[in-house]
């Protein structure tokens, strides 16, 4: 391939929501590809500047494209497809990670038909195999499968008939490796490729964990020479690892597996995060999203707050439905064929509504708690508009709802000690028998040591690791639990390393939810980013935060308006990024709570200055400022609020907002106390703030450097307090230094001397 001759790429830089695209970009160099998880020697080529794109559609793609259409009658490919089929054809392991439903399959059934020798396709779903074979055996293509809803004699037939090659693909059940007559007929055909779907299944920490998946990694060091490619639609980067160490890739003479990762953007999803401190606030915006024919789902954290949803919401929209786990079955059934039938718009309900939740047409998802994993999220906004027409998800996020998270993490992971106790009890109590009860009871029983949830999933670790059985006791609401003989308690140990592992697993993924509901950046992208995909683009402009950039959205603050504004900012920037929100809301208004005074924040120059407004409204215009990004939390354990760059431009009213500000009822008036913004900090004149900005801008541009680097802003304004009249003064600002002053520390003296010289009588 020469430079400057142009080729079809199958994949440039991918904006959100636009298919794979085909443009023609002109080839720059070529060599070892720098994508970064492409180990391929594909042709580096520059479609931006700066960017190498993923692969190129060469004479292979001419074949597969070719074979695509003539055995499946497809005249292209989904996103990832080609790249898949053409790296294992290329002789790579491939890791797909590609939503349900976005073509999977393909991916391997093509490179089993072009290939010598057999592919295997390792799959759980029995029940689906049939349907599998059946439309491959419709297009004239030979594919069969091997399980136990066969005879013996139909099983051995066929095992005859792949042995004797009549087959390409031979799709079978993790369990299949056991079998002796199975393996040997594999050693005698040439493997050619092993896939192995919903490979999250070898994952420890999947929600769908089959201990026949941990065989596989035998099945593919026994074969070698094939190659893996392992699929899933579970998109969780620790899933995604643990399927690579699982199965080995990577290891020993195997090349480093590509991982793509395709197909998640939902790009007519509107994503937002509403902070809404109160239910009312809540409920409004629900109410907001239940338009008439608006059909939608609003996902409640236990059944408790979903009962009390629905109660609410039910006042507004009387047909709204609940579903939750704790409802008898019939009347969940009944929500469930009436919601999707369209006879009931909306429905409260839990996460265990879901499977089978199958209504293309949902209008909005919205979250009246925060889930505890981006990867929940992910999966529950995802039934919004599978109709491919604009759908609204909305998190109404307030940070007290991280408790309820909390509380599930703890009950789902017990800590050693509570585990020990907990089987003590249990041993105990079983020695002379089997002994019916409820889970309720053991948790009286184990007095206090762990909440319900934790004692549930202790008695589920028990049983999984052999030391008891546990089974229904017909017609009570209790188990009966015995030991098992010979039970041996050591095996205890290796699950507390895996139970403190899995710990730390769930609280990262319920600390990058939090992230998400926190951060500056567009959501799409942060969503993406999250699940691996590459080449994401920073601007969506379907969600909240690209939206805030757009000027039409909202309008221009009151006078009054900003006069909260400013006082809102500049107590936020003199309470250091030390606090959260509920606090900067006290000192505004002049709380006299206790943490407030324990603080001495009521010392602070700010403290009262709202004090004709209610800490209500105060409220709502701090989640205003932080929804327009002028305040943001500080992601870390405890929530602190702080001003941003962009919040210290609006607070010095050189840049303004166009947001929904609320209305101001009480008027924010200078009271005695406070002080007008605009002489924030004390002493700094705006003027002479705008002469040292001037300065710093001029002073940057003439050594090619960003502003900050000469001065960052709070040491500018620091300045302007300050008002030094010596070099040694200036020093003793914060952020000056030895080295600032000794390089700007002249020019800097001279601006304040102007600013303080009176005005020159001759001009
Ligand atoms: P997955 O395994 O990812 O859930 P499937 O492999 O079952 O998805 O594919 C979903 C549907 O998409 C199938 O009906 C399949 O025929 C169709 N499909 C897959 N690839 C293509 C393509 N390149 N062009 C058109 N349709 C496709
Ligand atoms: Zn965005």
């Amino acid at each position: 391939m020469e430079d400057g001759s142009v080729l079809r790429i199958a994949r440039a830089r991918v904006k959100i929501g636009q298919a794979a695209d085909s443009t023609l970009y002109p080839i720059r160099d070529s060599g070892a590809c720098r994508f970064p998880e492409c180990s391929g020697n594909w042709v580096g080529m520059s479609a931006r500047a700066g960017h190498t794109v993923g692969m190129v559609e060469g004479s292979a793609s001419a074949e597969l494209r070719d074979a695509v259409a003539r055995l499946f009658g497809f005249g292209g490919f989904r996103p990832g497809q080609a790249e898949a089929m053409t790296r294992v054809l290329d002789g790579q392991d491939v890791v797909v990670i590609m939503p349900t439903g976005s073509g999977k399959s393909l991916c391997y059934q093509v490179p089993a038909m072009l290939q010598d020798g057999v592919s295997l396709v390792i799959s759980p779903l029995i029940a689906l195999m049939q349907d599998q074979v059946n439309g491959l055996a419709a297009r004239g293509l030979p594919a069969t499968f091997l399980n136990s809803s066969l005879s013996f004699e139909a099983l051995r037939h066929r095992l005859d008939q792949v042995r004797q090659g009549r087959y390409k693909l031979v799709y079978v059940a993790p369990e299949r490796f056991r079998s002796r007559a199975f393996l040997d007929v594999l050693d005698e055909v040439r493997v050619s490729m092993i896939a192995i779907d919903e490979a999250h299944c070898i994952s420890q920490w999947g929600h769908d964990f089959r201990p026949d998946y941990l065989r596989l990694r035998q099945v593919v060091d026994r074969w070698g020479e094939a190659r893996v490619m392992a699929l899933t639609a579970t998109a969780t980067p620790d899933v995604r690892d643990d399927v690579v160490r699982q199965l080995g890739l990577g290891e020993g003479t195997r090349r480093p597996p590509a991982v793509l990762v395709h197909g998640f953007a939902r790009p007519n999803l509107h994503l937002a995060v509403t902070r809404a401190a109160t239910h009312a606030d809540k409920l409004r915006r629900v109410l907001d999203l239940c338009r008439p024919q608006h059909a939608g789902l609003v996902y409640a954290a236990t059944r408790k707050q979903a009962e009390r949803v629905h109660a609410k919401l039910r006042r507004a929209v009387p047909t709204a439905g609940l579903y939750h786990a704790g409802l008898p079955d019939e009347d969940r059934r009944l929500v469930q064929e009436a919601f999707l039938s369209g006879g009931i718009p909306v429905v409260v309900a839990t996460n265990a509504f879901g499977m089978g939740v199958d209504r293309a047409d949902l209008r909005f998802v919205a979250h009246w708690d925060i889930p505890g994993s981006l990867e929940a999220y992910y999966q529950e906004i995802g039934r919004a508009g599978r109709d491919g027409r604009p759908a609204q998800c909305d998190l109404l996020y307030n940070f007290a709802d991280v408790r309820t998270q909390r509380f599930f993490l703890e009950g789902a992971n017990p800590s050693p000690d509570m585990v020990s106790a907990v089987w003590r009890l249990v041993r105990a109590s079983c020695l002379e028998g089997a002994v019916a009860q409820s889970d309720d009871r053991w948790t009286e029983l184990a007095g206090g040591v762990a909440n319900p949830m934790a004692v549930r999933s202790i008695l589920a670790l028990l049983e999984r690791c052999g030391l008891i059985s546990r089974e229904p006791d017909p017609g009570t609401r209790a188990f009966v639990t015995r030991l098992n003989p010979g039970a041996d308690e050591s095996v205890l140990q290796g699950q507390f390393r895996l139970l403190d592992e899995k710990r730390l697993r769930d609280e990262r993924k319920l600390k990058a939810m939090i992230h998400y509901a926190q951060s500056d950046g567009c959501r799409h992208a942060h969503l993406l980013r999250y699940f691996g995909e590459p080449d994401v683009e920073d601007v969506c402009g379907a969600c909240d935060r690209c939206v805030r950039l757009r000027p039409e959205e909202g309008r221009e603050p009151d006078e009054a308006q900003w006069l909260a504004i400013q006082k809102i900012l500049s107590c936020a920037a003199r309470m250091h990024g030390r606090f959260g929100v509920g606090r900067l809301a006290q000192v505004l208004t002049g709380s006299r709570a206790g943490p407030v005074l324990e603080n001495q924040l009521d010392r602070l120059p700010t403290y009262g200055i709202l004090s004709g407004m209610q800490i209500r409204e105060v409220r709502r215009f701090i989640d205003v400022l932080l929804d327009r990004g002028a305040l943001r939390i500080a992601s870390g354990d405890y929530p602190v609020v702080e001003l941003t760059p962009r919040g210290r431009e609006v607070m010095w009213r050189r840049e303004t907002l166009r947001a929904p500000w609320p209305r101001t009822a009480t008027v924010p008036r200078p009271s005695g106390r406070s002080q007008s913004p605009d002489e924030h900090p004390p002493g700094a004149s705006p003027d002479l703030v705008r002469a040292l900005s001037e300065w710093r801008r001029r002073t940057a541009a003439a050594a090619r450097v960003p502003a900050y680097c000469v001065l960052h802003n709070k040491t500018l304004e620091a300045i302007a307090a300050a008002h030094p009249d010596s070099l040694a003064a200036l020093e003793a600002v914060h952020g000056m230094g030895p080295s600032r002053v000794a390089r700007y520390g002249h020019a800097i003296l001279k601006i304040l001397d102007t600013a303080r010289a009176p005005p020159d009588p001759n001009l």
